[in-house]
C-alpha cells in the first residue's frame, strides 16, 4: 500500500466532519490540537471502525479546554483531569482531549504531571510507532516518530527500547501481542519477543481489568492462534488460563469459515481445562460474558453428543458457534462441520406446547412441584426430538 494512497485516505476520512467542531474550538488549524491513535492508524490502513470516540491531543491546558468547550456549548466532563484528559461531547460525538505532557517528575512518592507543547515528546511516550500518528483538521498526517512506514507494513514496533518501555508499563506486553494479532498479521520480531519474555514473570502486578481489556480485543481478532501460541511459549499466559490442549482446537476453529469472536475462543479455553469462572476472575470479565462462555460450553457439549435438535432448542442464538466449538474440539473435517451448521440454520423446533396453566388445569398443585413437572415434560419433549404432541404431553403429566 502506497503512502500517497494512505495519506489521501486520511484526507478524505468521513470522520473529519465529526471532528470539525472540536478542531475549530481547540485551534486545530493553528496546529494546537490533533486527532491521535487508533482512528488515525486504522484510517491509514483502510480499516473500517465503528467510531465511538475521538482521541485528541492538545497543547491547550485542561482548564483552557474546559473553558473553550463550555463557551461553545459542548458538554464538558473532567474525566481524567489529573492526567490532563477532558471529555467533550458535541452533536453526539465524544472527544477525549488530553493535554501534551512533559516528562513526569517524581518527588519521592509524589508524581507531578507537567503539561507541555512538545509533540515529539508526546509521540515518544506512546507505545508503538503505528499508534503515534496524528491528524490535523484537514486530515493532514503528522508523524513525529516516523510510524507511517511501520503502520502500512503492519509492523508493530516499540517506540524506543522495548525493555525500557515495558518496564515503564508492563501492560505493553499484552498490548504488543494484541496489536500483532489485530494489526500485525501475527508477525513478531525477536527483539520485542525477547523483551516480552524477560517481563513475563512480572506481569502479575497488573490489574485484571487492564489485562482483560487487552485480551478481549486480542481474542476478537479474526486470527490470533499464532499469537496465543507465542504468549503461551513465553509464559505470558499461564497454563491455567490457556491450556496447551486448547491451542490445536483454536487453530482448527480458525480454519472454519465462521470468524470466531472472543467469547467463542474463551469457551474453547474453558472446555479444554480452564473454566468460565477462572477467566472471569483473571480478566475481570462481565457477568454477561461469563454467561456467554457457559452457554457456549454447554451448547458445545450437546453438539458433541450429537444432540443437535436439543442444541437448537436450548441455545438458538449460539447454535452455529456451539457446533463450531464442538467440531474443533473433536476435529471434524470442515465439510462435516458445515453440513451440521447448514442443517441447524433453518431448523426451528418451535415452542414447548405446554405451560403452567395446562398443568394446573390437569390437577398439578401450585408451587415448586409445578415447575419441576413442567421442566420434566419439556425434557421429555426435547428427548423425543419434539415429536411428542401437546396431547401426548398432557397424557404424560404425573399427578402426586
Ligand atoms: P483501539 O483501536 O483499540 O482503540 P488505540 O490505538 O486507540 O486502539 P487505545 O488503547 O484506545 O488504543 O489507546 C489510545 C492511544 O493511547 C494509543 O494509540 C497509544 O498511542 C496510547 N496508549 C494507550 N495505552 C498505552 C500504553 N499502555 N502505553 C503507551 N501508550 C498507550
Ligand atoms: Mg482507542
Amino acid at each position: 500500500m502506497s503512502t500517497t494512497a494512505a495519506r489521501e485516505r486520511l484526507r478524505s476520512a468521513a470522520w473529519l466532519a465529526k471532528a470539525a467542531p472540536f478542531f475549530i474550538v481547540l485551534d486545530g488549524a493553528g496546529g494546537r490540537t490533533r486527532v491521535v491513535g487508533g482512528l488515525v492508524r486504522d484510517t491509514l490502513l483502510g480499516i473500517e471502525r465503528t467510531m465511538t470516540d475521538i482521541d485528541m491531543a492538545t497543547e491547550l491546558l485542561p482548564q483552557e479546554v474546559m473553558v473553550r468547550g463550555e463557551r461553545a456549548g459542548f458538554a464538558v466532563h473532567p474525566t481524567g483531569i489529573d492526567h490532563g484528559t477532558v471529555t467533550l461531547v458535541a452533536g453526539g460525538v465524544v472527544a477525549e482531549v488530553t493535554t501534551l505532557r512533559k516528562d513526569i517528575e517524581t518527588f519521592g512518592r509524589h508524581a507531578r504531571v507537567d503539561f507541555g507543547t512538545d509533540w515529539t515528546a508526546d509521540a515518544a511516550r506512546r507505545d508503538f510507532t503505528m499508534n503515534a500518528l496524528y491528524a490535523g483538521p484537514d486530515g493532514e498526517l503528522y508523524d513525529p516518530v516516523e510510524g507511517l512506514g511501520d503502520c502500512l507494513a503492519r509492523r508493530v514496533r516499540f517506540i524506543g527500547d522495548a525493555d525500557e518501555r515495558i518496564a515503564e508499563d508492563r501492560l505493553r506486553v499484552y498490548r504488543y501481542f494484541r496489536f500483532c494479532a489485530t494489526h500485525g498479521e501475527e508477525q513478531f520480531d525477536d527483539t520485542a519477543l525477547e523483551a516480552c519474555s524477560r517481563a513475563a514473570r512480572s506481569l502479575h502486578q497488573l490489574s485484571a481489568e487492564r489485562i482483560g481489556a487487552e485480551m478481549l480485543k486480542l481474542l476478537n481478532a479474526p486470527r490470533c492462534t499464532a499469537t496465543l501460541e507465542k504468549m503461551a511459549a513465553l509464559a505470558v499466559l499461564d497454563e491455567d488460563v490457556l491450556p496447551v490442549a486448547a491451542l490445536p482446537v483454536l487453530a482448527r476453529l480458525e480454519a472454519y469459515p465462521l470468524e470466531p469472536a472472543a467469547v467463542v475462543r474463551m469457551a474453547v479455553m474453558a472446555v479444554r481445562g480452564g473454566s468460565a469462572g477462572l477467566l472471569q476472575k483473571r480478566w475481570r470479565l462481565s457477568n454477561a460474558l461469563r454467561r456467554g462462555i457457559e452457554s457456549l460450553s454447554a451448547g458445545a457439549e450437546l453438539a458433541g453428543e450429537k444432540r443437535f435438535t436439543a442444541l437448537a432448542y436450548r441455545f438458538p442464538e449460539i447454535k452455529l458457534e456451539a457446533v463450531a466449538v464442538a467440531g474443533a474440539v473433536e476435529d471434524w473435517p470442515k465439510p462435516r462441520m458445515e453440513a451440521v451448521q447448514a442443517e441447524l440454520l433453518g431448523y426451528d423446533p418451535g415452542e414447548f406446547p405446554l405451560n403452567g396453566r395446562d398443568l394446573l388445569a390437569a390437577g398439578v398443585p401450585k408451587g415448586e412441584m409445578l415447575g419441576q413437572e413442567l421442566r420434566r415434560l419439556e425434557h421429555e419433549w426435547i428427548e423425543s426430538e419434539f415429536a411428542l404432541s401437546r396431547q401426548a404431553l398432557l397424557d404424560r403429566i404425573r399427578l402426586p
